[in-house]
């Protein structure tokens, strides 16, 4: 079986009907970055930049993080690499950074965390932003900030990193060659605002993990709750099809980089709704990118148009059943 997901990484995921989709990682450490030549990875698309803060006993230096990015940029060549600026505070404490007073939260998942301390305790940010920019000299920079909740709080981070930028040009350091801002689709308010904040964005990026969590109001670490939503529900499905249809007159790329994307049925129903871009755990580029070969968008854009009109009672076996009769 290894040796058959060894042969997957120089295959292309391409669809029987031609289109290329594009097939990244998701990484958090330094020695994720050797997966990308054995998965045959298009590049890291969600790099988790708290995870060096997550296993570090201070808070680390902007050295070190300038360092992680830069090797991390190193090992990943041309490909592209997408960072996400720190995602703490949740499920992320950290021991070092004071949260909230030390008062615990009620729920953390929905408290004080990710741009939400980002843009509070903005020293922070700012120390991430210089360590990015520095270590993208000469090169592209793709930053992307989660937990974008209304848009102007996409606006305050990129004018972090603006701010930075312009404090490097004055010092005569290299700069990047390219900038390109995103932003995390993760909680479902920012989907009504989508036609604001799109003409702003080089990319977005949907976290299904949170997304269906905060969609569903089911807590993701509560594994009581673990059967109370499907990823194949109508629910989810209908609400990332009107995200797609809604950034697509702008020309946004539109990444799925949540785990969703990286099961069998629900890359498929991903295909079916318009997206070609996904960020998975590598261990799933392999069988996702098999699964790509066998299928053909338009029918199963045609099938999921059907589905999602009239949702069948159970969407799961629906699927299953049609990508079993297609031999997929
Ligand atoms: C997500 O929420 O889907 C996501 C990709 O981010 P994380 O899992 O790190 O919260
Ligand atoms: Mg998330």
């Amino acid at each position: 079986r290894q040796q058959h997901y060894a042969a997957m990484r120089e295959v292309e995921p391409i669809t029987r009907d031609g289109t290329r989709i594009v097939v990244l990682m998701n990484a958090g450490l330094r020695d994720d970055t050797p997966m990308l030549g054995l998965t045959g990875a298009d590049g890291i698309g969600l790099f988790r930049t708290e995870f060096q803060f997550l296993v570090s006993a201070t808070l680390p230096s902007r050295e070190r993080q300038t360092r992680l990015y830069r090797d991390v940029l190193d090992a990943a060549g041309d490909r592209p690499v997408v960072f996400r600026t720190v995602d703490i505070g949740g499920d992320k404490v950290l021991p070092y950074l004071r949260h909230n007073d030390g008062d615990a939260e009620e729920n953390p998942a929905m408290g004080w965390r990710a741009l939400r301390v980002a843009l509070e305790r903005d020293g922070l940010l700012k120390v991430q932003a210089r360590a990015l920019l520095e270590a993208s000299g000469g090169r592209t920079l793709n930053v992307m900030f989660p937990m974008v909740t209304e848009p102007w709080e996409f606006d305050a981070a990129k004018a972090v990193f603006e701010g930075q930028l312009n404090f490097l040009r004055q010092r005569k350091k290299l700069l990047p060659e390219a900038i390109r801002y995103g932003a995390m689709l993760e909680v479902p308010a920012l989907a009504e605002c989508l036609d604001v904040l799109a003409p702003k964005l080089s990319f977005l990026s949907i976290g299904t993990n949170d997304l269906t969590q905060f969609l569903f109001a089911a807590d993701r670490a509560n594994p009581k709750l673990a059967e109370r939503y499907d990823w194949l529900s109508p629910a989810i499905l209908r609400f990332l099809r009107r995200v797609v249809t809604t950034v697509a007159p702008f020309g946004t790329d539109v990444t799925v980089c949540g785990e969703m994307g990286g099961r069998r049925l629900e890359a498929l129903a991903l295909l079916g709704l318009g997206i070609t871009r996904l960020s998975i755990t590598p261990a799933a580029i392999g069988p996702v990118k098999e699964l790509i070969r066998k299928v053909d968008i338009k029918e199963i854009r045609t099938a999921m148009d059907g589905w999602l009109a009239a949702p069948p009672r159970d969407m799961r076996s629906t699927l299953a059943e049609w990508a079993f009769f297609k031999g997929i």
